[in-house]
């Protein structure tokens, strides 16, 4: 057996939504929307699977999805993007980083991550031989400690592995950051994967693409999710736009670990990706006032909120109501006593990069406002 994956620990997520199950909590922890995503690509996916688009799909996708993603680029980022040999389709953005980071590292090669991170980075890198040099944001404003993050680069670095808008703490990297970090790449000769998952959800913070800084368009990988830009995060259809010899390695992997994503959601998301803007101005907006609800609601509560600026999810400090508890014994009680389930933010750090913070906790926000409220609700009423 492979060690490695052997003593990996079951995601975090499946445990909280597990608990909140058994205790009938709301779960605010694994970000997924309760409501349906579009119902237009809903129909486009079904008439297309009875149309007969059920046999494998092209490798790196149906043509008309890479020219849609092709043209969103262009659209929302003033990028070219060759549709042909620039685009791949990918079974959601996990598989989107893995055939990236697959197509990236060597064994022995560094790469740099920014702590709190999402949960498959870390296996990820390690799993291929790769070694994570950790940087951390710093509380409350999360802000980028610029001196460690250039003392992590060395002359064995690859590449960074970099989530804005960024999951768990809701922080949009700035384009002065942005520019930072880019400096950084091309001192050390290094690529970006750039999980842009959360790009059309942001609240006051416009979303910049690291791609799009001068000098970053042949360094970077930018990954996108269908999941959370349609709010259909089952279909697990995600898309890589990349230069065109990194895009080659990239599919080389891809053609390894799946080798097609299937054509009725590919045909579907090709279409919500034609969507007119107001489509993603609506879905951003929706989400702010959500946001906002929540952040509400906690602050009255007696907690104090972290700023967030975009994704699903806001971060929030227990201290007032954890009664001397951790972070981990914190989620614990509030699913089973108050009915609320969240995701404790030490799930979010790497064990050997020090000790995590023990007073946060994470928020989900994608639900529908009443759910918020009744959540709110709750908690007030145990506290
Ligand atoms: N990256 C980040 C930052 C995420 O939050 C998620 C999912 N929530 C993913 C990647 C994976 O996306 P997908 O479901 O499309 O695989
Ligand atoms: N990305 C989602 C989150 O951060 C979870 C996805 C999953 O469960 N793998 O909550």
């Amino acid at each position: 057996l492979n060690r490695q994956l052997a003593a990996l620990p079951t995601t975090i997520f499946t445990v909280m939504s597990e608990l909140a199950r058994a205790h009938d909590a709301i779960n605010l922890g694994q970000g997924f929307p309760d409501t349906e995503g579009p119902r237009d690509m809903v129909q486009a996916a079904a008439d297309a699977l009875l149309d007969g688009r059920n046999q494998y799909a092209p490798l790196t996708g149906l043509p008309e999805l890479r020219r849609a993603v092709a043209d969103s680029n262009a659209r929302f980022l003033g990028l070219e993007i060759d549709a042909e040999s620039e685009v791949i389709v990918t079974s959601g953005a996990t598989e989107a980083l893995a055939a990236s980071l697959m197509a990236l590292i060597e064994p022995g090669d560094e790469i740099v991550l920014i702590e709190p991170l999402y949960d498959t980075y870390l296996p990820m890198v390690r799993q291929l031989g790769g070694v994570p040099r950790v940087v951390r944001l710093e509380e409350p404003d999360w802000t980028l400690p610029r001196e460690a993050l250039a003392a992590a680069f060395s002359p064995r670095t690859k590449a960074i592995l970099l989530n804005t808008p960024m999951n768990p703490t809701g922080k949009v990297f700035t384009p002065e950051e942005l520019d930072f970090i880019a400096g950084l790449l091309d001192t050390h000769d290094a690529y970006a994967v750039c999980d842009e998952v959360y790009e059309h959800l942001t609240f006051n913070t416009p979303h910049v693409s690291l791609m799009t800084r001068p000098g970053m368009r042949e360094r970077c990988l930018r990954i996108g999710s269908a999941g959370k830009s349609f709010s259909l995060t089952g279909w697990k259809v995600g898309y890589i736009t990349a230069p065109a010899p990194l895009a080659a390695v990239v599919a080389k992997a891809h053609q390894n670990l799946v080798f097609a994503t299937a054509p009725n959601l590919q045909r579907a998301v090709a279409f919500g990706l034609n969507k007119d803007a107001q489509y993603f101005k609506d879905l951003a907006a929706d989400m702010a006032r959500k946001r906002d609800i929540l952040s509400a609601g906690l602050r009255g509560v007696g907690l104090t909120v972290l700023p967030c600026e975009g994704s699903y999810f806001v971060m929030a400090d227990i201290t007032p109501l954890a009664r001397g508890l951790d972070d981990v014994a914190f989620a614990r009680m509030l699913t089973e006593e108050a009915g609320v389930t969240t995701i404790p933010a030490s799930a979010f750090y790497d064990p050997a990069n020090g000790t995590p913070p023990r007073n946060l906790v994470r928020f989900a926000f994608c639900k529908q406002e009443s759910v918020l409220q009744e959540a709110i609700r709750r908690i007030e009423h145990w506290a």
